[in-house]
């Protein structure tokens, strides 16, 4: 079985490029140029460079001593949380924008829902002195004031999108509006694996230094380059692509993959794409994803924004399907109360996407010398008034 994306620009069923016309030759000159472009000498150093001396990498393996106690399993942590602006996200950012340049674009659009991408984006835009236009709905504009000061701070206009639900997907609607307008120039910085071909393969490949770094940590500490499991929470599936991609083919590491379900799989408040999704459509790619009966998207729900997401990316649709990985759906409460032992028992707040994926430990039993590698993917100084409101602290 191959899990990575064939010539065609498909994971299995999964995949594809389902565009307007009018952005084939904007997403055909990605295609075309990709995986070219990133197998230059001069791009890797670059990038290389990029990842170490502005986000911070390598970023740390940790064995969490004290909760591998509890949980009797050999459990480390990949400290994605220690990069420059806190998360995951920067490493496909920094990717992306090399990739921008090298076409000859001078300016950059995105959207974003909760703004971490669309912070992720500013701050490369800052670095390279690129024009930063960020779509974002007018609600969540409201929402998440302080990423929003981010961006501007760092240079970026934001936009507010004012039409539908004022949320996500109207953003999303918005970048493609503009992307039509500016081919030429432009270039759209999409925020985990999803999208049109070759964007979900593009962004897997920019976040796999997640995998890379993990092979040889693991060697040094423990002697051998694979673990028993990679765990990782699933919003579009940026972090969990680039935890999995070295492991995707080494059938002895198992693969978890954790949803958030919000208020309860069958709550009608949830984001488990995997369980409640059928086939469609959604951000130009055929995809899992949370619909009606007659096919409009549902509204999906979970505490932390950056897994209130209605489909998942197609690589994990197929994971999903092949049986490739196991897939796990946790409630808000347990994902707060994870956040909150993490804390308590290794000194490190997590971001509450990731508290989603640590709190399958209460669910899954492992074998002591199991060894348990969890990707950390953001820090939890954004999500500080979510916990003090939730556990009245
Ligand atoms: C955005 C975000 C996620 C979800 O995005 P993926 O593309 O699924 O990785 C998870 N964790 C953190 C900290 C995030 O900021």
């Amino acid at each position: 079985m191959n899990y990575n994306v064939n010539e065609k620009g498909y994971y299995g069923d999964f995949g594809g490029a389902f565009i307007p016309e009018m952005l084939y030759p904007n997403v055909e000159e990605l295609r075309q140029n990709y995986l070219k472009i990133m197998a230059e000498p001069d791009f890797k150093k670059e990038f290389n460079q990029l990842l170490k001396d502005y986000v911070g990498r390598p970023s740390p393996l940790y064995f969490a001593k004290r909760l591998s106690e509890k949980y009797k399993a050999k459990i480390y942590l990949k400290r994605e949380d220690l990069n420059h602006t806190g998360a995951h996200k920067i490493n496909n950012t920094i990717g992306q924008i090399l990739m921008a340049k090298r076409l000859g674009k001078t300016r950059i659009i995105a959207e974003t829902g909760a703004g971490q991408h669309g912070v992720a984006t500013a701050t490369v835009c800052a670095l390279m002195g690129m024009e930063c236009i960020v779509y974002m709905g007018e609600i969540d504009i409201a929402r998440q004031a302080p990423n929003v000061a981010r961006m501007k701070m760092l240079g970026a206009t934001v936009v507010p999108a004012l039409s539908g639900s004022r949320t996500l997907k109207d953003a999303t609607n918005e970048a493609i509006r503009d992307w039509i307008n500016n081919p030429v120039n432009t270039h759209y910085i999409i925020g985990s694996a999803i999208g049109p071909h070759p964007y979900p393969d593009m962004v897997t490949r920019f976040q796999a230094v997640i995998s890379e770094e993990i092979k040889w940590q693991l060697k040094e500490q423990e002697g051998r380059e694979n673990p028993d499991y990679v765990v990782a929470c699933i919003g579009g599936g940026s972090n969990a692509a680039g935890t999995y991609y070295h492991f995707l083919h080494e059938p002895e590491v198992g693969i978890i993959a954790v949803e958030a379900a919000g208020l309860g799989i069958d709550s009608g408040e949830s984001a488990a794409t995997s369980v409640l999704g059928k086939e469609g459509i959604i951000h130009g790619c055929k995809t899992l994803l949370m619909q009606t009966h007659d096919g409009q998207i549902t509204e999906p729900y979970s505490i932390s924004a950056g897994l209130d997401y209605p489909g998942v990316g197609p690589m994990h649709a197929h994971l999903s399907k092949t049986g490739r990985a196991e897939f796990m759906s946790i409630t808000d409460s347990d994902a707060m109360e994870a956040g909150l032992e993490l804390s308590k028992l290794e000194g490190i707040i997590p971001a509450i996407e990731t508290s989603h994926a640590l709190a399958i430990f209460n669910y899954k039993t492992f074998k002591p010398d199991d060894v348990v590698v969890v990707s950390l993917s953001g820090r939890g100084d954004k999500d500080l008034n979510t916990y003090i409101d939730y556990f009245k602290l």
